[in-house]
C-alpha cells in the first residue's frame, strides 16, 4: 500500500510536531515553510521574548543581591543579549530541521497555496512546484492585527514581532494593550532598564484572568514604578521629531520615545485558496476544525493559532501530534480529545503566573459550587530562602468528590509547578492524590500539597 502523502503548510509548532509524529507513523511528509522551520514561534514570538525574560530576570535578581548577602550589580550588554536570543533560534532550528530530515520529512522552503482540492502549489527560490497530497494541514499560524489609527514603522512604532531583539533599549515604552503579550512586553522592558506606561482599556490588567491574580502582577507593576492607564483605549499615535506620543480616546496622551502594539493577531488564511479545497473559515478569517481538527474538507485539517483554539505553542504541537495520530489511525484506539480546557498556560511576568482548568472567578460567574482552597508562598520555607514569598497556589476542587478542577498559581517558578496540576486535571485526580504525594522539603511545590491537603 502507498504511505498517505502529506503536505503541511507552516512549519511551526504545530507544523513541526504533526510533520514528526506522521512521519514516526509511516506518511510520506512534505513540510512547506516560507521563513524558518519553527515558525514564527522561534522566531518572533514565544522563545525571543523568554530569552529576553530571562535576561531581565538575572538583571532583577542582581539588583536584588544585597538581600542574599552579595555585593553584585549587573549591566546589560545589548549586543551579547541579541547574540544570545539569535543563538538560542538558530540551535533550537538546528536540532528540529536534523530530526526532520533524519525522519524523511522533506522540507521545502516556500510559500503554498491551493491550486486544486488535493493539489498544492509552492513557489520558492527555485521556481515552483505542484505537490499532490492525499491529506493537508493547514498549520499557517498569525500575525500582529495592525489597527488603521497606528502608524507602524519598525523604528519608534512597533509590532511586538519588530521590538525584539531591539537594537536600543526603549527610554519610556508606552505598551498598547494588557493581555498576555502586553504584559510580558511590559515586565520584560520594565526588566531591561525602560521606563513603561501600559494601556490597559479596562479596569483590569489581563482581562481574562482571576481578579486575585490579577491584582498580585498589578500590584508587581506599580511596585517597579510602571505607570498603568486604566480604562483608557488608544485611538492614535503620532510621531515626533524623537519620540512618539500616544492618544486615548477619553484625552490622557502619554508621550514616549516608542510604543509598541499587544491587541492581537489576524490569521495568515488570505491568499491561500482554501475555497478550492471546501475549507470554510470563520468570519474573523479563522480555519473551521472540529474535535478532530479536521476542516470543512474530509481531507485538510488545521492546527495552531490558524485554528483559532487557544494560542497557545503546546496547544498548537498537541493539535498537530492528535492529527497524525487520526490520520493514521491511531485513534481506534482508545483516544482522548483535546480538551481546550485543561491546556495550562503560563505569564512570563516576576511574579510569574499560571492556570489551567476552571477559574474560582467562573466557577462563581457560573454558579457552580467549588471547594477553593490557597496558601501563600509567604509561609513556604523555599520561596524565604530564595527572597521572594511573593503570591500563592490556589486549588479549585468539587466539594462532593474532591476532583481537582483548575488551579492558579501566581509567584516563582509558577510555569513549571503548574505542570502537576495540569496532570491532576487532565487525568481527574483528586486533592487529596497531591496531599498524599511526598514532594521535596524545601522545595515550592510544597505550596501544592499544602493547598490539597
Ligand atoms: C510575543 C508572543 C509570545 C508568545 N509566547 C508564548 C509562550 O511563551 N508559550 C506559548 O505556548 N505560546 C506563546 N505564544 C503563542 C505562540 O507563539 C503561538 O501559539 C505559536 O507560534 C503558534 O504556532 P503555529 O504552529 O500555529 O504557527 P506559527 O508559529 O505562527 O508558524 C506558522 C508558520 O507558517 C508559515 N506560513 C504561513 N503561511 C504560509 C504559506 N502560505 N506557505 C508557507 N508557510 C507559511 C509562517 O512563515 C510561520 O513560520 C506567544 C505569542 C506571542 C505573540
Amino acid at each position: 500500500m502507498q504511505p498517505t502523502r502529506l503536505v503541511i503548510i507552516g512549519g511551526g509548532p504545530a507544523g513541526n510536531t504533526c510533520a514528526s509524529v506522521a512521519a514516526t507513523l509511516g506518511a510520506e511528509v512534505t513540510m512547506v515553510e516560507r521563513d524558518v522551520v519553527g515558525g514564527a514561534a522561534h522566531l518572533w514570538d514565544c522563545i525571543p521574548s523568554k530569552a529576553m525574560v530571562a535576561t531581565g530576570g538575572e538583571l532583577a535578581e542582581l539588583g536584588q543581591a544585597h538581600a542574599m548577602g552579595l555585593q553584585a550589580t549587573g549591566e546589560l550588554d545589548l549586543d551579547a543579549l541579541r547574540e544570545r536570543v539569535g543563538s538560542i533560534e538558530q540551535r533550537l532550528r538546528t536540532g528540529m530541521v536534523t530530526q526532520l530530515e533524519s525522519q524523511g520529512v522533506r522540507l521545502l522552503h516556500g510559500t503554498a497555496r491551493f491550486v486544486g482540492s488535493h493539489e498544492i502549489e509552492v513557489t520558492g527560490a527555485e521556481g515552483t512546484e505542484i505537490l499532490t497530497a492525499d491529506a493537508v494541514l493547514v498549520a499557517t499560524g498569525t500575525r500582529p492585527r495592525i489597527p488603521d489609527w497606528a502608524p507602524i514603522d519598525g523604528e519608534r512604532v512597533l509590532t511586538t514581532r519588530q521590538a525584539y531583539p531591539p537594537s536600543e533599549i526603549p527610554g519610556h515604552l508606552v505598551v498598547i494593550g494588557s493581555g498576555v503579550t502586553g504584559v510580558e512586553f511590559t515586565h520584560m522592558f520594565r526588566s531591561l532598564g525602560s521606563d513603561v506606561s501600559l494601556v490597559v482599556s479596562r479596569q483590569q490588567v489581563l482581562p481574562q484572568k482571576d481578579p486575585e491574580v490579577a491584582a498580585v502582577l498589578e500590584d508587581a507593576f506599580l511596585e517597579r514604578g510602571i505607570r498603568l492607564l486604566k480604562g483608557a483605549r488608544a485611538s492614535a499615535i503620532e510621531r515626533t521629531p524623537d519620540g512618539v506620543v500616544v492618544r486615548c480616546d477619553d484625552d490622557r496622551h502619554v508621550e514616549a520615545t516608542h510604543v509598541v502594539l499587544a491587541i492581537g493577531s489576524i490569521p495568515n488564511t488570505d491568499g491561500l485558496g482554501l475555497d478550492l479545497a471546501g475549507v470554510d473559515v470563520d468570519a474573523g478569517g479563522y480555519v473551521v476544525i472540529d474535535h478532530n481538527c479536521k476542516t470543512t474538507a474530509d481531507h485538510v485539517y488545521a492546527a495552531g493559532d490558524v485554528s483559532g483554539k487557544l494560542p497557545l505553542s503546546s496547544v498548537g504541537a498537541m493539535q498537530g501530534r492528535k492529527i497524525a495520530e487520526h490520520l493514521l489511525g491511531l485513534h481506534s484506539r482508545p483516544h482522548r480529545h483535546l480538551d481546550y480546557d485543561k491546556a495550562a498556560s503560563a505569564i512570563f511576568t516576576q511574579p510569574e503566573i499560571a492556570d489551567v482548568g476552571l477559574a474560582e472567578a467562573d466557577a462563581f460567574a457560573s454558579g457552580r459550587k467549588v471547594r477553593v482552597t490557597k496558601v501563600p508562598f509567604s509561609t513556604n520555607a523555599k520561596a524565604l530562602i530564595k527572597g521572594d514569598p511573593r503570591g500563592f497556589v490556589k486549588i479549585v476542587s468539587d466539594p462532593a468528590t474532591g476532583v481537582i478542577l483548575g488551579g492558579s498559581i501566581v509567584g516563582r517558578a509558577a510555569a513549571e509547578l503548574i505542570s502537576v496540576l495540569a496532570v491532576a486535571v487532565t487525568n481527574g485526580l483528586r486533592a487529596e492524590d497531591i496531599a498524599d504525594s511526598l514532594f521535596v522539603h524545601p522545595s515550592l511545590a510544597e505550596c501544592l500539597t499544602d493547598a490539597a491537603t
